[in-house]
């Protein structure tokens, strides 16, 4: 599955229509999902931070609870990109042996390598401390 071809809400887009004050008012909004013939509903949380000129919402990944300002629709379920592993069209294309085995692998080094920097920020600091 990619990411461009899986079904999807954009808090943008949600806040495009007329009946956003009232899923702003509600913190909530229900996302009607067709799954073999049957219509299910989800509720998906609207998160806020607030930012220098007023707030900025977000969609609640009902899975991981990460805010997200996209989230997938798949198998009659609502999630974000992370949770259903869903890869840009570029990281999927099969038969792109540099893309899969050289710049994926990349990308996934590039993220540990910056988790692994925040933590190490906080140990750097505490050793300057004992130094000085
Ligand atoms: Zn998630």
């Amino acid at each position: 599955m990619v990411v461009e071809t899986t079904p999807r809400i954009s808090i943008r887009d949600l806040r495009r229509q007329p009946s956003w004050p009232a899923i702003r008012a509600s913190g909530a909004v229900d996302v009607e999902i067709e799954v073999d013939g049957s219509v299910v509903t989800s509720r998906i949380e609207l998160l806020f931070n607030f930012v220098r000129f007023g707030e900025r919402p977000w969609l609640k990944c009902p899975c991981c609870g990460s805010r997200r300002s996209h989230l997938f629709l798949r198998d009659g379920h609502v999630g974000c990109r992370r949770c259903f592993n869903l890869l840009y069209r570029e990281q999927a294309i099969p038969g792109c042996r540099w893309k899969r085995e050289v710049a994926v692998p990349a990308l996934r080094a590039t993220r540990q390598k910056s988790s692994k920097r925040q933590r190490r920020r906080g140990k750097t600091s505490s050793r300057a401390h004992g130094i000085a």
